[in-house]
């Protein structure tokens, strides 16, 4: 649970001194901290007992604790360790300096821009995923508000809440947000990874649009146009865009294109500005 993390200790709040406050969440509050003795900055998730127990998410803590702290990964947000005391629970988070990219979408920036940085968060989220679900991981709630953005921009994506560890078995909870809910989560039925596949191609589409693809006045109406898989294209985007988003957003998950030709598609490789390793170009 430490690698990288300086020390190997029990912590306590009092090895903190505590920053400004990064941000609100449902439970509690988040704030840049660094450890007293060897000044490492993190990000310190306070989160309140008395709302955990209230809203019986102590279960789903664990949970979210257990999964993030075994997930090692560039695009993934680290879980260094926990502690609580008799009130609180604290969790000790990777700080991701360049904040939400909720924030970010709402700059507006050039096109080509928005399509290379949109490109960009396709092939790292991409990458984080394939490594989730060769560990049995499905996170189940990709979405802009889950992702943060680390120092050189990097995609990092955070909140484990609702991610789950499969183990093959196939799940059958109704969680996540409207807009990204896929059709067999909507319907009851059974799913498995390639929900992360169906969130991608949700995600690529606000990105590059502004607002996700189903997005209506009503939940029934957003449910609905889900189930028909009711995609309407601006006629500004790419047609190489359309092509990717087509491919992930289909009804029945085994035609979601897979990970791996997320990559490969034609247009990710177009505007991709990624430096592969020398081994891997000689490969290629
Ligand atoms: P959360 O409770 O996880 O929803 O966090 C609330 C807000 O705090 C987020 O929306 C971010 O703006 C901020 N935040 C949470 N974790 C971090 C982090 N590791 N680094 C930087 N900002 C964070």
């Amino acid at each position: 649970m430490f690698s990288s993390f300086p020390i190997r200790r029990r912590l306590r709040i009092d090895d903190f001194e505590i920053g400004r406050p990064l941000g609100k969440g449902k439970f509690g509050n988040v704030y840049l901290a660094r450890l007293q003795e060897n000044h490492f900055l993190v990000a310190l998730k306070v989160l309140f007992k008395s709302q955990i127990e209230k809203e019986g998410l102590e279960h789903q803590l664990r949970r979210e604790i257990e999964i993030q702290a075994h997930l090692q990964h560039p695009n993934i947000l680290r879980l260094y360790n926990y502690f609580h005391d008799s009130r609180r629970v604290y969790l000790i988070l990777e700080y991701a300096p360049r904040g939400e990219l909720y924030k970010e979408l709402q700059k507006s920036h050039r096109l080509d821009e928005q399509r290379t940085a949109t490109v960009r968060i396709m092939e790292e989220l991409a990458d984080a995923l394939i490594y989730c679900h060769e560990k049995k991981v499905i996170h189940r709630d990709i979405k802009p508000e889950n992702l943060l953005l680390g120092l050189r921009g990097e995609v990092k994506i955070a909140d484990f809440g609702w991610s789950v560890h499969t183990l093959s078995l196939r799940r059958k909870t109704m969680c996540g947000t409207l807009d990204y809910l896929p059709p067999e989560m909507i319907e009851g039925r059974t799913y498995d990874e390639r929900v992360d596949l169906w969130c991608i191609g949700v995600l690529c589409y606000e990105l590059l649009v502004g607002n996700p693809p189903f997005e209506s006045p009503s939940h029934t109406e957003t449910y609905r146009r889900i189930l028909k898989v009711d995609v309407r294209f601006p006629s500004s985007m790419p047609s190489g865009a359309q092509d990717l988003i087509s491919k992930l957003l289909r009804y029945q998950p085994f035609e979601r294109l897979a990970l791996a030709q997320v990559l490969e598609h034609p247009w990710v490789q177009a505007h991709s500005q990624r430096v592969l390793p020398p081994s891997a170009q000689m490969a290629s």
